[in-house]
């Protein structure tokens, strides 16, 4: 029955991560993986959230009944309030409502399918780079017009603004326009608040579907409000749009797949209607959210006290991430490395995309046993003190080989 079953490709980050186990020779370092590292190397469980479990555990009120198919009300509404922002328009006017997700991938996909089946749209563009999952969320769920709009400037390694406009203007009515609210991933390469109102007007102007990707909110600046500004615009300025969030990185709670998918309409009289078709889409994935997860950032995005030791959190996070690049930077300049590195302070988030090529990336892996993706990006939090000058020494040998 198995047997005409093909072997499918390896997942290149899955697959770098487990050849950096492998890999006995010390030193080494892991530029690759996708999760926020302490300067010791090691994963960080926020002390809020530890304390939050345990309280959550030792608490006799709560159950394991299912939750509803839309999720945690507690949690949507809080989530739902972190991305629009508390005074949000659209909240006032009861046109916006999160539901529930199994994170941020599922947040995609949820929305990939209400746009297929309920919307008919079957055209999605996305950044070049972008993460690799967009291709794969809205090809698998059936879209059949798969395109990239120009992003990253190889060359002057920043975003190439001119060619994004350029190739979204080409695009057809309707068309659904992945954007990555801030710390994009993988260039780490931010629009400025002028540049996303030039993409606004066009994507106003050429009548297309803005679904914001937010993974990174709070995690990329420290500070949430600033993280969500584009999205908070385009919702000022009318548009009705889709925000698709993950809590992985903000609260480290990667494994617990915590996601929300926000609905921004033009008028609250469509509500009921999207409600209603979510919730069959959602029974028939997958029935019900897992509640563990939702339940953490439901209490600490609620309670005023816990809320502030989460943003200190974020603020620790990523200010260590600054902290590394301007390190790793720094260390360039000093050794002389060919090259201007000024894009890494430039860029935001857990990712810069340093612009090694193949060959320099081999080099790194196969001489110095540092492992990052073969289109050269790096991950910031796999860079601590203790290493940051074996990195750039490496970078530095790799670049002037
Ligand atoms: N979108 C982007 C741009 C990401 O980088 C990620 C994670 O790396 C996600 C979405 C979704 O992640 P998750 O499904 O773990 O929330």
């Amino acid at each position: 029955i198995y047997a005409d079953v093909q072997q499918g490709p390896a997942i290149e980050v899955f697959a770098l991560t487990q050849a950096f186990r492998d890999d006995v020779n010390t030193p080494k370092v892991n530029l690759s993986v996708g999760a926020y590292r302490t300067n010791d190397g090691q994963p960080w469980v926020l002390p809020v959230v530890r304390k939050t479990e345990v309280s959550i555990a030792t608490d006799e009120t709560i159950n394991h009944e299912y939750l509803p198919v839309t999720g945690l009300d507690t949690f949507t509404r809080a989530a739902t309030e972190l991305v629009l922002g508390a005074d949000s328009i659209a909240l006032k006017e009861k046109r916006a409502f999160g539901v529930q997700t199994i994170s941020g991938t599922g947040a995609l996909r949820v929305a990939a399918e209400f746009l297929l089946r309920q919307l008919k749209r079957n055209t999605v563009y996305y950044s070049n780079p972008t993460w690799e999952n967009h291709h794969k969320i809205f090809a698998d769920t059936g879209f059949t017009s798969l395109n990239s709009y120009r992003y990253w400037d190889q060359n002057k390694r920043q975003l190439d603004l001119e060619g994004m406009l350029a190739d979204l203007d080409k695009a057809p009515a309707g068309a659904v326009i992945i954007l990555h609210a801030c710390a994009h991933n993988p260039t780490g390469m931010d629009p400025t608040q002028d540049q996303w109102k030039k993409i606004a007007d066009l994507i106003e102007r050429k009548k297309l579907f803005p679904l914001f990707d937010s993974a990174y909110q709070g995690f990329a600046s420290g500070d949430p409000d600033l993280d969500a500004w584009a999205i908070r615009y385009f919702v000022d300025r009318g548009f009705e749009l889709f925000v698709c969030q993950s809590f992985a990185k903000n609260f480290g709670l990667y494994c617990e797949r915590v996601g929300n998918l926000t609905i921004v309409q033009q008028s609250g009289a469509t509500r009921d209607q999207i409600h209603s078709q979510i919730t069959l889409l959602i029974r028939g994935l997958y029935s019900n959210p897992p509640a563990y997860g939702a339940r953490i950032v439901s209490k600490v995005l609620n309670t005023p006290a816990l809320r502030q030791e989460w943003m200190d959190c974020i603020k620790a996070m990523s200010s260590r991430i600054r902290e590394m690049r301007k390190l790793l930077r720094d260390k360039l300049v000093e050794l002389g490395t060919p090259g201007n590195w000024d894009h890494i302070v430039n860029q935001i988030g857990m990712f810069s995309y340093t612009g090694l090529n193949e060959k320099q990336v081999a080099v790194l892996i196969k001489e110095y046993h540092i492992y990052l993706l073969k289109t050269g990006r790096i991950n910031m939090c796999g860079l601590n003190t203790g290493n940051f000058e074996y990195v750039a020494k490496a970078i530095h040998a790799a670049v002037t080989l």
